[in-house]
């Protein structure tokens, strides 16, 4: 039930996210999301040949992770990663895996020019909280997933609770942590959040 994680080693099921250095050799025996990080943009558009294959690999369960970063550069090469991107969820019709820092305003203004086709998993998700409604308003077939970061903020239960029951969904990312722990953090219970798991991935 973990939508998103770097670790090598974690329990199943779980989306396992390769890191720049890994989309030549995708591990076998692993659902991956195979994406060019905003953080890793120079990658963009040399790597989207080798992208372009993993996306047809029988593992793939998502495109991603891409999205918008404000704190890194080249903001317009992001948006046109990001829109190629979302191009390749639709035509593989696999969720889009999305990072978003300081750019939700962004993100809006994409979604209100052009309708998305395929589920939305936002990562990380760290508010604010009244995107949360106005994201699904233009895209009701949003996830929003919650790691460590995020849940031990002071204000995350309110965030948290924005989060419509059905589209909350949980993951480890880069901490190290187990999904079992932050399962206890989220309260949330393991059959809720791997039936979510399984509708986001349509697995
Ligand atoms: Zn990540």
């Amino acid at each position: 039930m973990d939508a998103h994680t770097h670790r090598a080693e974690g329990h199943h099921p779980r989306a396992y996210v390769l890191a720049a250095t890994e989309l030549m050799a995708p591990p076998d025996h692993e659902k991956f999301c195979a994406g060019i990080h905003p953080w890793h943009i120079s990658g963009y558009p040399a790597q989207k040949p080798d992208l372009f294959k993993l996306f047809s690999h029988r593992n793939c369960i998502g495109i991603g992770e891409t999205g918008l970063d404000r704190l890194y550069p080249h903001l317009a090469l992001q948006v046109e990663s990001l829109m190629w991107h979302w191009d390749k969820a639709e035509d593989f019709e696999k969720p889009l895996i999305l990072h978003l820092v300081k750019s939700s305003s962004d993100i809006l203004a994409l979604l209100k020019k052009r309708k998305a086709r395929t589920h939305w998993i936002f990562h990380d998700f760290q508010g604010p909280a009244d995107v949360v409604k106005r994201i699904l308003k233009l895209h009701p077939q949003s996830f929003f997933s919650f790691g460590p970061r995020g849940l031990a903020r002071s204000d995350s239960r309110h965030l948290w609770e924005q989060v419509p029951a059905h589209l909350r969904l949980i993951e480890t990312d880069d901490s190290g942590l187990e999904i079992e722990a932050v399962l206890k953090m989220s309260q949330a219970s393991p059959e809720e959040m791997s039936k979510n798991f399984h509708t986001a991935f349509s697995l």
